[in-house]
């Protein structure tokens, strides 16, 4: 759908991004995450040249974007800012039609679209449709921003950081209007944040960069369970409060929940087997055996349990601390 072929984007001589490969798939939400700086926003300008690659290819729908005619490539691409980019002085319905009146679409074809969007993302059409923009709240206006982008029936959207400036409840609530959007009228959304929780709960896949390349290209579970490298690493220990890393039978080793003395058992691991997969095998049997560099080692569905209860201890005496 989106392919990004060797790009490159330099000002003057300095590459901001570099040897860019990349293929996000028809109807898949992929999220942009990085650190401010990180080319982001220049990613998801190229795509529809607001912003020109230096070098290497971009396709869509395998045409060269260079090939396509600009104004019909903006027409087939929504764009969802931060910054509430509407008209403060025009009703909602104008807001949204503008794109569909370029494209000469009949009156009561724009009346219906209207009626439609509006009532998506649960807003009462008749109510809605004639206020004025500066009549609604920040919340609302960003929603009107997000059915604005979809209202020529583009096949893409992208949107930068579109819910940065909102609190978090109303932020929460647009992120749910997000994806059932995305579900119901099956669109290509390359969507940018640099909130990893915000990632996490949109995005089919992720891509994690960092001084405009690629660190690591996923699903939030493969990113979270096996991150690629130490800056990947750093960034989910930072974004995410509760992220302690991968947590593997050496974890049960490391804190002694296990025994040396040999008992009979039904599989064998080795210490980097997650954590997960260590559950799944003592919910059916008993006993793990374990390879290790001395001698093997074994663990038992009262190890585990043992270690849940150790984990759940430890973060209520942390918390006490806090309030104390
Ligand atoms: P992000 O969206 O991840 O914060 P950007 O894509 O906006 O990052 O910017 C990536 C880098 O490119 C930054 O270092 C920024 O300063 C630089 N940059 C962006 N636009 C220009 C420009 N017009 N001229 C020179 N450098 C720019
Ligand atoms: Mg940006």
């Amino acid at each position: 759908m989106i392919r990004f072929d060797n790009v490159t984007k330099r000002y003057d001589k300095i590459a901001v991004v570099s040897d860019f490969n990349l293929e996000i798939n028809e109807g898949e939400f992929f999220v942009l995450i990085g650190p401010s700086g990180s080319g982001k926003t220049t990613t998801l300008k190229m795509i529809n040249k607001l912003i020109l690659l230096s070098e290497g290819y971009l396709y869509i729908d395998d045409g060269k974007i260079s090939e396509y005619d600009i104004q019909e490539l903006r027409w087939n691409i929504g764009y969802v800012l931060q910054q509430i980019a509407l008209f403060p002085n025009m009703t909602v319905e104008e807001n949204i039609t503008i794109v569909p009146e370029m494209m000469k679409w009949s009156k009561e074809d724009m009346k219906d679209r209207v009626t439609e969007l509006l009532a998506s993302v649960d807003l009462d059409p008749e109510t809605y449709r004639k206020r004025q923009i500066s009549e609604l709240s920040g919340g609302e206006q960003q929603r009107i921003g997000v059915i604005r982008a979809l209202a020529a029936n583009p096949d893409i959207i992208l949107m930068d950081e579109p819910f940065g400036a909102l609190d978090p409840i109303t932020r929460n609530s647009l992120q749910q209007d997000v994806l059932k959007l995305q579900r119901k009228f099956k669109k290509t959304v390359v969507f940018v944040t640099h909130d990893m929780q915000e990632a996490i709960q949109l995005g089919d896949r992720i891509c994690v960069m960092n001084q405009g390349k690629i660190e690591q290209v996923g699903t939030a579970d493969e990113i979270l369970k096996h991150p690629a490298n130490d800056f990947v690493k750093e960034f989910l220990r930072t974004g995410l409060p509760h992220y302690d890393g991968e947590k593997t039978v050496q974890t049960l080793l490391d804190k002694e929940f296990y025994t040396t003395e040999e008992l009979s058992y039904d599989e064998t691991m080795s210490a980097e087997t997650s954590l997960d997969d260590l559950t799944l095998a003592l919910a059916r049997f008993e006993a793990i055996k374990v390879e290790t560099a001395k001698s093997p080692v074994y663990i038992t569905k009262d190890h585990l349990i043992h270690y849940y209860a150790h984990e759940i201890q430890g973060e209520n005496t942390g918390r006490k601390e806090v309030e104390a």
